[in-house]
């Protein structure tokens, strides 16, 4: 994704500033998807608000766009809302396997788990973090893209090493929705995944062509009365910075309870909603004020209106399995 150096989320995104076709000015027309990688034709039908985290880091749109094509138009609501993104991205958001879904802890398929989370590099902190608006999210990466150097997540039954690629956020216009996936039912006002991809596979770009290539890890927000000072970095961000003035270290992110959560095999949430993610999402949520999630919706898309509401609605679990580790 081209970065821009000068000007905060919601002035780049104002026509008035764009100078080139770059997606921070036209958000919502999308780039044309990597190449297939490896022959396999799934990955050639990525979206682009999923290959933001496979490109390099200062691509720019005009490479997706020489051919005079662009892809498929996607929102969340009106006639490119997710209601219709089955019929605009039949590949895989009519799939079977779709997130998210309602995790109900009432279910008789959570099971226990004794295989311990590792986070490897989660408390690193790295030199510089980029803060990017993609139009329908804030989405963070460090710089570096080095396997080697990058936060790496096993255990907790993942059955895999996982690399980290991105975070993002899906928020509401008020607080009483926002999350994706819901618990028992039960919204949230925010929901931030961590998306990692499988080291099995040598990149991205041949992870998500693979079942087992992705793992994201899901965490709730609720509404605090005091600011969490560990999403500080990235508030401030949304504003007034494209990299972070205050790098900060993943485990800053996690809930403090990380033995509770379920698990279950499901799809990117976004088009083309490839069914590519193990998913795991705590149950044990984290905090956020008022003030900082009014940041949040401040954000604004392609047409300068307020990023809100840019969660896709619970799917059809269509007989999968959730499980989890049970409190000890
Ligand atoms: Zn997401």
């Amino acid at each position: 994704m081209r970065v821009l150096s000068t000007r905060g989320f919601r002035g780049r995104l104002s026509r008035k500033h764009c100078q080139s076709r770059s997606e921070l000015c036209r958000p919502h027309r999308e780039p044309r998807a990597l190449p297939p990688s490896r022959g396999n034709a799934a990955a050639g039908r990525l979206s682009s608000a999923f290959v933001l985290f496979l490109k390099p880091k200062f691509w720019s749109r005009r490479d997706f766009v020489d051919d005079g094509h662009e892809d498929q138009h996607w929102g969340y609501e009106g006639s490119t809302g997710p209601d219709f993104w089955p019929d605009l991205f039949p590949d895989f958001c009519a799939g079977t396997s779709q997130s998210p879904i309602d995790l109900n802890d009432d279910d008789d398929t959570l099971v226990t788990s004794t295989d311990d989370w590792v986070f490897s590099r989660y408390d690193t902190i790295p030199n510089q973090m980029i803060i990017k608006n993609n139009g329908h999210s804030a989405q963070v990466e460090w710089t570096t893209t080095a396997i080697g150097e990058v936060p790496h997540v096993s255990g907790g039954n993942l059955g895999g090493e996982f690399a980290f690629a991105q975070f993002h956020f899906h928020w509401g216009k008020k607080n009483n929705r926002g999350s994706e996936h819901t618990i028992n039912g039960k919204t949230f006002p925010a929901e931030l995944h961590l998306v990692h991809f499988n080291t099995k596979y040598d990149t991205i770009g041949d992870a998500v062509a693979q079942e087992d290539g992705l793992a994201v890890l899901g965490i709730m927000l609720k509404i605090a009365s005091e600011d969490n000072e560990k999403l500080s970095p990235i508030i401030d961000g949304l504003s007034s910075q494209e990299t972070l003035a205050t790098p900060f270290a993943l485990s800053d992110l996690l809930p403090d309870d990380v033995t509770t959560f379920y698990r279950y095999s499901g799809s990117l949430t976004t088009p083309t909603c490839n069914e590519v993610v193990t998913w795991t999402v705590f149950e044990d949520p984290i905090t956020i004020s008022n003030n900082q999630i009014e940041e949040f919706r401040k954000l604004l898309d392609d047409a300068e209106n307020p990023i809100v509401d840019n969660f896709r609605p619970v799917q059809p679990l269509n007989g999968r399995l959730v499980s989890g580790k049970e409190k000890e």
